[in-house]
């Protein structure tokens, strides 16, 4: 965990890492009013505090590399030693350590940080490059599930069919990410393994799906061919029959009437990264659109940059947000759904239940009097996993009595 040193909006930096008057300035700097609170970027112990040439007072604090690794200097404070600190003290990201000043050589109140890569005294860095994808102070964290052990069978298996490519290699796998691809052209999961399955095609991806179905091409303890030397990093989604170049409404289209429900494959997509995740111990959580990712979790492609192949999927319109709602969703056996859920998604729910089902057999009208009740003996159906596996029935009632409405499971049986 990285954090910013001051709450957003606190500063403004007012000197980059780099050349600067005939010299070089080997830190950043955070121009805020004089007794600003700062805050710890990385948990760690204090290293020095107290008085240091050019910087009045200073604070260091080393992290071992469970902590981030590194070491990050504070500096210009008035006093160093205003909230207690002393050498050795344990700091936490985020906690907060002193006072932004104006001591030693400062034109103005600010806060001067300096990170060395390894530990005091080795290479120092862009402190804005090592800043680069930390949160600030009290911003809400995004949305994420960290799989623990034991849950792995909780989340179900999704695929639905296995079809093994000649095109992977083994060994050397190092799995940090679940990784999303598009397929920039109009085939279905079945075409599209077909294709992956010729030796001449020279790629693969670990699975492949669609609206219909979730396809096994290369097993997933060894490497498919899909993004250069991030093959062995990852596990390679393909969502078939998909371009980079949608917008986000495509993506979340349930219309069927363009041979696919866009929706839907988001949602069986959903399930692949929730069970990828459980299995492997990765948290639920989008990590991509920073450059190459620093922490285990699910990204694109293009997050990989010219190391993965120089990829630009699945694009910058991606629902990165619904994806990870939903997997996160799957992953808790769908029963934060309905915390989730706006009264007007229930309905749109509902409305696309209905909108499957109807067609011209005989049969289908029986699906939907299962799908409404539950079936003729209580439990033969077993819902919508979008709404918890619960019936339209069921879920109506549920949601119903979340937003307050009184006894609208009786109202319900009454009719
Ligand atoms: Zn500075
Ligand atoms: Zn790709």
């Amino acid at each position: 965990m990285r954090l910013y040193p001051l709450r957003k909006g606190a500063y403004t930096v007012s000197s980059p890492f780099g050349a600067r008057e005939g010299g070089f300035h080997y830190g950043l700097d955070f121009a805020a009013k004089d007794g600003t609170p700062f805050y710890a970027c990385q948990s760690g112990t204090v290293q020095y505090i107290g008085k240091a040439d050019g910087y009045g007072e200073w604070i260091v604090v080393d992290s071992d590399d469970s902590e981030g690794g590194g070491c990050v200097e504070y500096g210009h404070m008035w006093d160093a030693f205003a909230t207690g600190l002393k050498v050795g003290s344990k700091v936490k990201a985020g906690q907060h350590i002193g006072y932004v000043g104006s001591n030693g050589g400062s034109t103005g109140p600010h806060l001067h940080i300096t990170v060395w890569e390894r530990g005091y005294g080795g290479k120092r860095i862009d402190p804005a490059g090592w800043l680069r994808g930390a949160g600030h102070l009290g911003e809400p964290e995004a949305p994420t599930a960290t799989p623990s052990k034991g849950t792995i069978m909780a989340v179900p298996n999704p695929v639905t069919r296995t079809q093994i490519s000649p095109n992977r290699h083994s060994g050397g796998r190092d799995v940090d990410w679940i990784v999303i691809h598009t397929q920039e052209g109009s085939g279905t999961a079945r075409s599209i393994t077909d294709y992956l399955c010729r030796p001449a095609a020279q790629v693969s991806y670990n699975a492949v799906c669609d609206d219909r179905e979730t396809v096994l091409v290369v097993p997933w303890d060894q490497n498919p061919w899909s993004a250069m030397n991030a093959n062995n990093r990852g596990d390679h989604i393909l969502m078939a029959g998909s371009f980079a170049s949608w917008s986000r409404n495509r993506w979340l289209s349930p219309d069927v009437s363009d041979g696919k429900n866009e929706d839907l494959q988001l949602t069986r997509t959903a399930a692949l990264v929730a069970w990828r995740c459980a299995v492997r111990n990765i948290p639920i959580r989008y990590v991509g659109g920073k450059g190459m990712p620093k922490t285990p979790g699910v990204c694109g492609h293009v997050d990989f940059g010219q190391w993965g192949g120089g990829h630009t999927d699945p694009g910058p319109n991606f629902p990165w947000d619904e994806l990870i709602r939903r997997a996160i969703s799957i992953y808790n056996g769908g029963k934060d759904w309905l915390a989730m859920a706006t009264m007007a998604e229930v309905e749109a729910l509902i409305y696309k239940c209905l909108k499957t089902y109807v067609g011209p057999i005989g049969s289908d009208v029986k699906d939907i009097r299962q799908q409404i009740t539950g079936g003729r003996d209580s439990g033969q159906y077993p819902g919508f996993e979008q709404g918890g596996s619960r019936t339209l029935y069921d879920l109506t009632a549920a949601v119903a009595e979340k937003q307050g409405v009184p006894n609208t499971r009786d109202t319900l049986e009454e009719k």
